[in-house]
């Protein structure tokens, strides 16, 4: 790594210095072999291995939008409910180029095991629409939205399916999800989506739950470690909902954080980085980016670099795939967060565990977020809403139980992190199969 930048290159417009990584593996293939896995481990019945081995309902919908010149473009959209045999489906609608019914349906069934591992009464769903935002203006972001809400909206509902943000998604795209299904249905339907804005029936501390959410867990890792909070230092992939919420409470706690990154490039400092001004940098970026960010003593890393960065915790908190087999061998830390869902491939999973590097799965690390989705929907139901250090004490007990007993069940049998959050989640759901019998 570059030593000090010097004034014209901090005074030099930030370039795009992301590596380009090698072509995506299919996440729905990798969540399957992880089933199977699991399944032969557990000794599942057969049979619930095949229903969890496929989607229970998916829906592909076209997106018509009319564009602020006139002209009609075309989106591909999805919904896909995994399982429903824990309670309504839940899961977030994500806008990105990349997505596809593979992915959705992967994302879907991580939200299963997800809602299981942290015991919440819930199923697992995910959608998106094949679409970069960056490209729409906030005009056609709303009708893409509502037309997109329309079409799904048969098989929504606050006791089917419950949609909630991801990449690329917000308070706003749920407050347009939640006014179109009022209007058509002539009532207020503010629980059909959690996420939402605070006026509109949102939960305080939901935008800040999955961030939360995996300091909390960090925290925990690292006190059964015996490791000291102040010296510990943190590089985090991403810095948006949830890798800025991170970023600011482990730093709150009191570690450094050494090294962040976002799609416009990385930014490292070995003697810590200044959280909260980075935090204003991007608050104050039209696109809530760190470019054009400079400060003494701070150099530009690309993607490759940060992954690779000196440090206890990596967090990565962007997108899937992205510790892969061919740069495993290169992470310096000593405890993997996944702040995202899928960031790592189940290659890297088996050369990171042979190194002997503690994993903290997405499953468990980012489910802060559905868990205080959960106390929305319980607040819109009952329209009752709580302070929110009363939803900080109950998120905080979620994760802490949620993390003791993947801990727990991972020493005694001798498993990775990963592999003891899934087996514990696929017994729950396979539990609820079993009670519930094969309909008719
Ligand atoms: P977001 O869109 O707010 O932020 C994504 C961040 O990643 C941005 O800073 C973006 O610039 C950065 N990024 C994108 N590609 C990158 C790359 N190649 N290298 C470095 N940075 C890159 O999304 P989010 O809500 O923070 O979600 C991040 C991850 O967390 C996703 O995997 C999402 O599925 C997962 N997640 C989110 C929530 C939630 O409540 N928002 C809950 C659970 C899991």
């Amino acid at each position: 790594m570059a030593t000090q930048p010097n004034e014209a290159q901090a005074q030099a417009p930030v370039e795009f210095v992301m590596t380009p990584a090698p072509p995506k593996q299919n996440l729905w293939t990798q969540v399957l072999a992880q089933l199977q896995d699991v399944s032969r481990q557990l000794d599942l019945d057969p049979g619930i291995v095949r229903i969890l081995s496929t989607a229970e309902r998916e829906l592909k919908v076209s997106v018509p939008v009319i564009m602020d010149d006139g002209r009609v473009e075309v989106f591909n959209g999805y919904r896909v409910q995994h399982s429903s045999a824990r309670g309504p489906c839940k899961g977030g609608i994500r806008y990105h180029p990349n997505v596809d019914i593979d992915e959705v349906r992967a994302l879907a069934a991580l939200m299963t095991w997800k809602c299981a591992v942290v015991g919440l009464p819930y199923g697992g769903a995910k959608g998106g629409v094949e679409v970069d935002p960056t490209q729409l203006s906030q005009t056609e972001l709303s009708r893409l939205t509502r037309r997109f809400t329309i079409a799904i909206l048969p098989i929504l509902g606050p006791k089917r399916d419950i949609p909630a943000p991801d990449v690329n998604t917000n308070a706003q795209t749920m407050a347009w999800m939640a006014d179109t299904v009022s209007m058509v249905e002539g009532k207020s339907v503010l629980e059909i989506v959690t996420g939402k804005p605070i006026p509109l029936g949102g939960s305080l501390g939901r935008r800040e739950a999955t961030g939360r959410g995996v300091a909390i867990v960090t925290g925990e890792v690292l006190q059964r470690k015996n490791r000291d909070l102040s010296s510990t230092k943190v590089a985090i992939q991403g810095f948006g909902n949830v890798g800025s919420v991170a970023a600011e409470t482990l730093h709150g706690m009191g570690c450094q954080i050494v090294a962040v990154s976002d799609i416009s490039g990385g930014y490292y400092n070995p003697n810590g980085l200044d959280v909260p001004a980075m935090l204003d940098h991007a608050a104050r970026h039209p696109h809530h980016l760190l470019e054009g960010y400079s400060a003494p003593g701070v150099e530009q890393i690309d993607n490759e670099q940060l992954l690779s960065a000196p440090v206890d915790v990596l967090i990565p908190a962007a997108l899937e795939q992205q510790i892969r087999g061919d740069n495993a061998a290169n992470v310096k830390a000593s405890i993997i967060v996944e702040a995202a869902n899928g960031p790592t491939t189940r290659e890297a999973d088996e050369i990171l565990a042979e190194r002997g590097i503690i994993l903290v799965p997405d499953i468990l690390a980012n489910a802060g977020g559905v868990a205080v989705s959960y106390l929305e929907w319980v607040q819109d139901l009952q329209s009752f809403f709580w302070e929110e250090s009363e939803i900080n004490r109950t998120l905080n007990s979620i994760m802490t139980r949620s993390f003791k007993e993947v801990w727990d069940f991972a020493e005694v049998r001798g498993v990775p992190m990963r592999q003891a959050a899934v087996m514990l989640a696929v017994n729950k759901v396979a539990d609820a199969i079993r009670t519930r019998g094969v309909f008719p």
